[in-house]
């Protein structure tokens, strides 16, 4: 019999043949350092014509560019022959760059001016403008990093907290990939375990023995569902915990949305166009990033514009990950408290009985594990802050061993992967021809090639890379 052949699989690392993917040959510039006005910007050049274009327009005091090293000199205009500035220039070689191609780093003055007119200079030596996302790009079609790496560059950019930043580092280094590269040859062992019996049925040699193969599964099957199950976490780590504020008018939940932010704010970049109808920030609470709403515009209103304000508090009550339902235990419950109370306690939250620095006006043993603050006196807020993150099961993943998801893409390609591969094994145990098994296998194999970016369809890529700023 003949034996089908496949290409040979190399887990580890994307292969060029499994990606139809080709970067074009052009040469790409942009300001890697844009929207910012400093002393320095930095200009990026990547492709073949890298080094020639920089002999065009910079005049380096020694006059040769050797691997890594910084050269001072004067960048001139390759038709005018002026000056157009001074500063430093960086050249990496083909493949030891952030590309895979050569590339050279220009440190330039800063300024938009400057940038401009530096930027027109190099494009007349024959180089585009490079696309959001670019120079990431031709990292991954260069083989040089796979997509989970390179959405790690984005989740690096955007981290929100420290420990935010820790994850995506580690994906950056590729603990995701090496787990993933894993979990592909195990089931590539499978799939030729599988083929063997394929090519050899019509031999009548019975050397099928599903055991070994099943318990193979499982094991592919349990170390899919332990990344599974590090998703809420991860997300949260990585999107924030959406956590709202919600009470009757006067209990306290401005105070405590303040008090939170006065020791917690988390350094963060607001992003633009977020409505400012609902009061909304971020806070760092022992390191999981938290986007807090004060909704103290939830109460009945009649003219429209409260209306409108209103209804987006109600949207934050509805996407909210946690609720934190504020009680004043100082003065007695209303039917609007109770009202509240009875919307809250369907949805994940705490009770929190605020003002606790003043006597109570009524029995709150109804309220047994409500917690116990004042926003006035900061009196139980760090309690507060444990339970929170309690609640999230989210304590310091900066430690954890283990590799944490973080993206929704990811999770989705997983529950695909798990979903075949549980049908591989039903049809293994339950005695099917091992084509049909391959069949599965193949579609578990394909779904974990898509996370790295070995089978992703263009599309996708191109979505991917355009959240990236220029000069990515
Ligand atoms: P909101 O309408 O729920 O946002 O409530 P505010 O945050 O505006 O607070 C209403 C009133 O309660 C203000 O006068 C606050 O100073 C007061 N207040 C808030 N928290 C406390 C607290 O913990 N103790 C005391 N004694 N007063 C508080």
């Amino acid at each position: 019999t003949m034996r089908r052949m496949r290409p040979a699989d190399d887990p580890g690392k994307p292969d060029p043949r499994f990606a139809p993917h080709a970067t074009d040959d052009e040469t790409i510039v942009a300001n890697a350092t844009p929207g910012s006005y400093g002393a320095l910007s930095v200009l990026r050049i990547s492709g073949s014509r890298t080094i020639a274009v920089v002999q065009q327009i910079f005049e380096p005091l020694p006059d040769r560019f050797r691997q890594q090293q910084m050269y001072y000199g004067r960048f001139r205009d390759p038709e005018r022959e002026d000056v157009l500035d001074e500063g430093y220039v960086v050249v990496m070689h083909a493949p030891q760059s952030y590309t895979g191609e050569d590339v050279a780093e220009l440190s330039i003055h800063g300024g938009a001016v400057n940038v401009r007119r530096m930027l027109d200079a190099i494009r007349r030596c024959g180089v585009r403008l490079a696309e959001q996302g670019e120079f990431t790009k031709r990292a991954f079609l260069n083989g040089r990093i796979d997509l989970t790496q390179a959405e790690a560059v984005v989740d690096l950019l955007n981290a929100k907290t420290e420990a935010s930043l820790d994850l995506a580092l580690r994906q950056l280094e590729g603990r995701l990939s090496e787990t993933l590269g894993e979990l592909r040859a195990a089931l590539i062992g499978v799939r030729s375990a599988l083929e063997l019996n394929i090519d050899f049925i019509e031999e009548d040699v019975p050397i099928f023995e599903a055991g070994p193969l099943v318990g193979q599964l499982d094991q592919a099957l349990e170390a899919i569902r332990t990344l599974l199950e590090s998703y809420e976490r991860g997300r949260i780590y990585r999107d924030g915990l959406q956590l709202a504020i919600v009470g009757r008018p006067n209990v306290g939940k401005s105070s405590l949305f303040n008090a939170l932010l006065r020791e917690h704010r988390a350094i963060v970049t607001p992003i633009p166009g977020t409505t400012r109808d609902v009061l909304q920030d971020t806070a760092n609470l022992r390191g999981v990033p938290v986007q807090l709403a004060d909704t103290a515009g939830i109460h009945d209103a009649g003219d429209t514009v409260e209306r409108i304000g209103i209804e987006r508090s109600r949207a934050q009550v509805e996407h909210a990950d946690l609720l934190l339902l504020v009680l004043d235990p100082s003065e007695s419950l209303s039917a609007a408290d109770e009202e509240i109370i009875a919307t809250v306690t369907a949805r994940p939250h705490l009770v929190v009985l605020n003002k606790s620095d003043l006597s109570p006006a009524w029995d709150n043993t109804r309220f047994a594990h409500a917690l116990r603050v004042s926003a006035l006196t900061a009196a139980g807020l760090e309690e507060l802050i444990d339970r929170i993150v309690d609640i999230v099961g989210a304590r310091d993943p900066g430690h954890e061993q283990s590799v944490v998801l973080t993206n929704a893409r990811h999770r989705d390609l997983l529950e695909r992967a798990a979903a075949s591969l549980e049908r591989a094994r039903e049809a293994l145990v339950g005695g099917e021809e091992p084509e049909f098994v391959t069949v599965d296998v193949q579609e578990t194999l394909d779904a974990i090639g898509a996370i790295s970016g070995m089978t992703t369809p263009d599309e996708w890529l191109n979505k991917i890379f355009s959240q990236f700023c220029i000069g990515k």
